[in-house]
């Protein structure tokens, strides 16, 4: 069997699915939202939830919406214009769910609280529990009070870390073209669809444009991105056509559409899939030739006798890198000791941690379950 119609079968067994929809499929050209297109992906996600698997809307259109509301003369701001937008896209989703009898929640996200364990864990547990009654979370980012260097960058990378975030099965991502191209198919007639994107296939991001729709701040290649993030902790990711009536189903059906985009063979475990994908680090810890080689066999544990020195102030929790002798990234993880106190033990074995420190805090600095290698 190919690889392709192993991932279309992987699509079609899949219990917990990201929806994420562009704000270009949702509204009209003029902003407001487009009613047709809307009652189409509810009917389906209903159908979803009635068949009994969990599913995620991300869904842009807040700014959209707010411009068809308001008008582009006014010349308010795209912060403001999502917090105009927001609530009538949530009220047009409720309306349209309330009819099919199904409830929806409203889920505003910024970059930083999913950078945030606590906060992340608190997303995940609330997101888990609405998924459980059956209830449809519509997931955006918080608009009005993301920074601009805190950003998401655009819904398909948030829409990559909810995959993280509820585990999911599947991502589909729904934007203006049927797929991936190997050229722009509005500028070039001989264009193809792709189908299939392989786990190494650098051809595909050559070829996804990155040309910005009029409302969207996606693009084809924020789509594979996207697609790629979420395939680095095994989510299977699809892109498709969001007017296309029955999209959402089809693809979840396996049938041949769109693009699909291969994920890693390994899926990372909740926490290293979050160190892997929601964190910026706040140091580098310097190893020695010995702890790059055994860290980078799998499965180990950084030990404090394996360091020589380290940059950054860090938390203990923080997310540092680990490097080895000439620089090369090895590891991402999260330390169990702050930088103050790391500092005194490096090269040291653990029976001579508590006498230095006057207590022993934890045997690793990393310990292997919160460590995820950079090639994973
Ligand atoms: N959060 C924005 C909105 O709802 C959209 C961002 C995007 O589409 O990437 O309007």
């Amino acid at each position: 069997m190919s690889q392709e119609v192993h991932l279309r079968q992987q699509l079609a067994r899949s219990k917990r699915v990201v929806v994420k929809v562009g704000s270009q499929a949702l509204c009209l050209a003029d902003g407001r939202l487009d009613g047709r297109t809307i009652a189409g992906l509810c009917q389906d996600l209903a159908q979803l939830l009635d068949e009994g698997r969990q599913v995620v809307l991300v869904s842009s259109g807040a700014v959209a919406s707010g411009t068809g509301e308001v008008g582009r003369e006014r010349g308010l701001g795209k912060q403001a214009l999502a917090a105009i937008g927001q609530p009538l896209l949530m009220a047009r989703y409720r309306m349209e769910m309330q009819g099919l009898g199904r409830h929806v929640a409203q889920v505003l996200l910024t970059h930083a609280d999913l950078a945030d364990r606590g906060r992340f864990l608190h997303a995940r547990r609330v997101l888990a529990e609405l998924l459980a009654a059956g209830i449809l979370p519509i997931v955006n980012e918080n608009d009005t009070v993301s920074v601009d260097e805190l950003r998401f960058g655009d819904n398909d990378q948030l829409a990559a870390q909810v995959a993280h975030v509820v585990e999911a099965d599947a991502l589909l991502l729904l934007t203006e073209v049927d797929g991936l191209y190997t050229s722009h198919p509005d500028k070039d007639p001989q264009a193809k669809l792709i189908s299939f994107v392989g786990l190494r296939d650098t051809r595909a991001l050559d070829a996804a444009e990155d040309g910005t729709s009029a409302f969207g701040s996606g693009g084809m290649k924020s789509k594979l991105l996207a697609a790629k993030k979420a395939g680095s902790v095994g989510v299977v990711a699809a892109i498709g056509r969001g007017k296309r009536p029955g999209i959402t189903l089809d693809l979840l059906r396996g049938e041949p559409l769109g693009t699909v985009v291969q994920p890693a063979a390994k899926r990372l475990s909740g926490k290293r899939s979050w160190v892997a994908t929601s964190l910026r680090t706040r140091g580098t810890l310097h190893v020695d030739a010995g702890a790059a080689q055994a860290l980078a066999q799998g499965g180990r544990s950084l030990l404090p006798a394996g360091v020589v020195r380290s940059e950054g102030r860090f938390a203990v929790g923080d997310a540092v890198a680990v490097v080895g002798p000439s620089g090369q990234l090895i590891a991402r993880g999260l330390v169990r000791y702050d930088s103050e106190e790391a500092s005194k033990i490096y090269g040291l074995r653990t029976d001579q941690i508590a006498t230095v420190l006057g207590w022993l805090p934890a045997d690793e600095l990393i310990h292997r379950d919160d460590l995820v290698l950079a090639d994973t």
